[in-house]
């Protein structure tokens, strides 16, 4: 599904070059559920945003279905996202005017879906998050952790086969955090969704059928390889 191979990221501050990313390589399929942790600041948004096709790595390479992205027009980069790609920010990135079911169907609006189609499944994705009777809340009179449903909502109204989320439940109380990290493991059992969750949470990781682990640059394997699904056994080589 992904796959990183030498990827470097250096950012410009005046005169100086600093070099965030030193060569991250890492491979997902389908149906894995990798885990990554590190401290802050040690590049995991970096890496997501260059996994997304949000950012372009300086150097290194990254494949989306085996499609290099590098060789994509930025055209085809927005397609790949849309079609492939459930993002959770770690930010959110609501749309401040539009309610959390309007938000929540952004994905579908540039597929061609009927207005009502839409609404349709952006009630569902909110039902599924535990936002039934928040769908035509503001973000801003909705909590933290509500806004990070809403956004999870939006990440997975497309079905993806690739879901990216950046500390998805770090605004959670640890109950819908719970609830959170079971809807990937369905999504990656069931539906054979690749998920990349970053977490600072030693529970959230624990669930991962593989945890990696950011330190200076480069990312390594941490925690061992659960073989409970095929795609994980698969991985192990
Ligand atoms: P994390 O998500 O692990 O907390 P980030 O990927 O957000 O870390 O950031 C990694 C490092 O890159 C930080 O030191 C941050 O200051 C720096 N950085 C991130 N984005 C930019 C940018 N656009 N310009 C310059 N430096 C950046
Ligand atoms: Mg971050």
């Amino acid at each position: 599904m992904l796959r990183l191979r030498r990827v470097h990221k250096s950012y410009r501050l005046g005169p100086v070059s600093v070099d965030v990313l030193s060569g991250v390589s890492l491979t997902v399929r389908e149906g894995e559920l990798v885990s990554i942790m590190g401290p802050s600041g040690c590049g995991k948004s970096t890496l997501m945003n260059i996994a997304g096709l949000l950012d372009r790595p300086s150097s290194g390479a990254c494949l989306l279905r085996g499609r290099d992205a590098a060789e994509m027009s930025d055209d085809e980069r927005a397609e790949m996202r849309n079609a492939h790609i459930g993002f959770v920010f770690q930010s959110f990135h609501l749309l401040p005017r539009l309610t959390a079911a309007r938000n929540a169907g952004l994905p579908l609006v540039y597929r061609g879906l009927s207005e009502a189609a839409i609404r349709k499944r952006a009630r569902e994705a909110l039902d599924r998050v535990g936002m039934a009777d928040r769908h035509e809340h503001l973000p801003s009179q909705l909590s933290g952790g509500q806004q990070q449903r809403v956004a999870v909502a939006r990440a997975l109204v497309g079905e993806p086969a690739m879901v990216l989320a950046d500390e998805p439940t770090g605004a959670l109380d640890p109950a819908t955090g719970d609830e959170i990290m079971t809807m990937f493991e369905t999504l990656s059992a069931a539906q054979g969704v690749a998920v990349v969750v970053v977490t600072h949470s030693a529970e959230v990781a624990a669930r991962s059928h593989r945890q990696t682990s950011m330190e200076q640059g480069v990312l390594v394997e941490t925690g061992p390889e659960a073989a409970s699904t095929g795609a994980a056994a698969a991985a192990a080589r």
